[in-house]
């Protein structure tokens, strides 16, 4: 019930489109009366043509007393006066343009269920990703990319797929019931009271099966999101799957995760086929019994053969239009599971949002205090613990300790990609929670190992899609990045397309174009998270040359990896599981932090080191 009142939500998209719901909703009473017409028809055009029909029964019927009953009965009786060769022929007439003017209304109910149905995935689909976007990082690293795609893509199509059949079945199907069954009361009370006390007892038999495919359509979408989170991690990670010879390791996961898909499709599919073959016996019973009980009515003389005749269509046009339904049923319980997943989502807030009074942050010089500040991802372990220091504005800070001693985890609480625990970072003497988020980061540049470039040309990939640079501050920005050169040795230059992921371009080249991005944008606080790859000796000096111009004039903050790094900075922060354990110049912490002296000797002054498994992750 409370799945059905999520599912009722999907509604709510319909309001804006609310005269072509009437027009899907107008087209379908059409097609069924148009249905009911051809059906209940069948009665008076054969009494009609086999010389049966009694006007005068017809005559004590209230509307005939009026004008136009008047003039219906006497066009009737004119009718019957004439030829039954011309009566055949008008009433073939009227059976074919009643059929087309069903065939025009099915068409135009057709069409717009299916544009309704297409046009709320979209704007569900929309307002997902939109919300997605507002998510803070914590959101991204629970759900998962595959997952996240996963309900973007699978679950709002079937969102899409169950709004047809409403739109589409779950109007016109029960409307062609009902007609069907006041025709049937008409001719023939009795059975048709049978027909309607038999209805619930299916419709219960049919909401089982339909439990039964919601349930199993829910595990089969959790495993399709799983199967691209795999897919995502293996074809992404494909380098270092190789290098420690994974391929089985992942081909057994892939394997295992797409049989579990297997069979929760197959136990849904089941349950949804199911209700085919129990819908054809209940049909078969109801026609069963209906010729016994019907046939002896006309064999005792208490209704006519072609009263016997209109029950029976009347009867099979109820049978078919069940059919349908108990198939729709199906469908939408699969939905259901597709919805209840997206309005999860959509429903989650993110967990870092700007106070509602948030002003945008002035322009910064840069002056970055972290005042006690602690954090834990999980709740439980601390990953940064009383971190406590401060910068002036155009110091270069370098972050060095082991691996996990939290120095990507600073720059995430820096960036309010996470919000400290305890503690604030004041930038310029204003608490960062205190402004917009937007703000904030524009004002920051990054500049991480993993350098993300779209499928876009160089210069949008420089100006990051903004319109407002100009073509010659963007080449200025490449010229300052060191990357103009080579540029303009690709095929179309600036308007080269760079390929998914910058996949056409060398790492050092794709560096210099993250560089050329940052000094375009300006901004006052940079942050460097240095490559731990070696490049060849050219590349690494123009990468260097490139970021020692972008450093100027700005904060900067380091995780750093190169000994000329540390030996430039203005200070060294030493981190050790996630305290600081000394800050100061190297001279003096060489001299009195053993932990420094550690990593010193043992990181920085280590020939480099040859592709490690970090470099095959970037
Ligand atoms: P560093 O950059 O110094 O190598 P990190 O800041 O990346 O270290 O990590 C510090 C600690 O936080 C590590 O123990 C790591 O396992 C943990 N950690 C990092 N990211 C997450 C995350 N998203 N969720 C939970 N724990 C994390």
């Amino acid at each position: 019930m409370n799945d059905l009142r999520k599912y009722l939500r999907i509604l709510s998209y319909l309001k804006p489109y609310k005269w072509l719901v009437l027009l899907t909703v107008l087209s379908s009473l059409l097609v069924a009366s148009s249905f009911a017409g051809a059906i209940g028809g069948i009665l008076p055009a054969g009494d009609l043509l086999f010389g049966k029909f009694d006007l005068d029964a017809y005559r004590n019927l209230p509307f005939m007393n009026t004008e136009y009953g008047g003039a219906l009965l006497n066009g009737i009786q004119s009718l019957l006066d004439r030829d039954k060769s011309d009566l055949l022929i008008m009433i073939v007439l009227v059976i074919v343009v009643l059929a087309c003017l069903r065939a025009v209304f099915k068409f135009v109910q057709g069409y717009t269920a299916a544009y309704l149905a297409n046009r709320i995935r979209m704007d569900i689909v929309v307002q997902l990703h939109d919300r997605i976007m507002n998510q803070s990082l914590s959101f991204f690293t629970q759900q998962g990319v595959g997952n996240t795609i996963s309900v973007l893509n699978n679950d709002a199509a079937l969102i899409q797929r169950g709004a047809v059949i409403i739109l589409d079945k779950m109007v016109l199907e029960p409307l062609n019931i009902t007609a069907a069954l006041i025709i049937a009361f008409v001719l023939n009370p009795r059975l048709a009271t049978i027909a309607v006390v038999g209805l619930p007892v299916f419709g219960y038999a049919v909401s089982q099966f339909g439990r039964r495919v919601k349930k199993n359509t829910r595990k089969s979408l959790r495993n399709t999101a799983n199967i691209l989170s795999l897919l995502q991690e293996s074809l992404f990670g494909i380098k270092i799957i190789k290098s420690f010879v994974m391929e089985n390791y992942e081909r057994e996961r892939f394997r295992a995760e797409n049989g579990r898909l297997l069979k929760n499709t197959m136990r849904a599919v089941q349950a949804r086929e199911l209700m085919a073959p129990l819908v054809e016996i209940i049909a078969a019973l109801a026609v069963a019994l209906f010729i016994l009980l019907g046939g002896r009515d006309v064999l005792s003389g208490k209704m006519s053969i072609s009263g016997f005749l209109t029950f029976y269509a009347a009867l099979g046009s109820v049978l078919n239009p069940l059919r349908t339904l108990s198939k729709a049923v199906g469908e939408i319980q699969a939905s259901l599971a597709g919805a209840v997943r997206v309005f999860e989502f959509m429903d989650k807030l993110p967990g870092i949002k700007d106070p509602p009074d948030a002003a945008d942050m002035p322009p910064i010089r840069g002056e970055v205090v972290f005042d006690h500040i602690s954090f834990s991802y999980d709740g439980k372990n601390t990953v940064v613990n009383c971190v406590d220091f401060e910068t002036r504005p155009g110091e270069t800070i370098a972050l060095v300790g082991f691996s996990g001693a939290g120095k990507t985890t600073l720059i995430n609480l820096l960036l309010r990609f996470y919000d400290v625990s305890e503690g604030g970072i004041r930038i310029d003497g204003m608490d960062i929670r205190s402004v917009k988020q937007s703000s904030l980061r524009s004002q920051i540049g990054l500049v991480t190992q993993e350098t993300i470039l779209f499928n876009d040309t160089v210069a949008n990939n420089i100006s990051f899609g903004r319109r407002d640079y100009s073509r010659e501050e963007i080449v200025e920005a490449a010229k300052a990045a060191n990357a103009h050169e080579f540029i303009e040795e690709l095929s179309d230059g600036y308007d080269t397309m760079i390929g998914e992921r910058g996949m056409l371009l060398s790492g050092g080249q794709r560096q210099r174009l993250a560089i050329a991005r940052t000094i375009l944008k300006n901004p006052a606080i940079f942050v460097l998270d240095e490559a731990t790859s070696s490049l060849d000796s050219k590349s690494e000096s123009l990468i260097q040359e490139a970021i020692a111009r972008l450093i100027k004039g700005r904060t900067t903050f380091v995780i750093a990896h190169r000994l000329s790094t540390i030996q430039n900075a203005d200070k060294i922060v030493v981190l050790d599981k996630g305290h600081i354990e000394a800050v100061g110049p190297h001279a003096s912490l060489y001299a009195t932090s053993a932990i420094y002296r550690g990593l010193y000797d043992k990181q920085f002054l280590a020939p480099p080191e040859p592709v490690s498994v970090e470099v095959a992750k970037s």
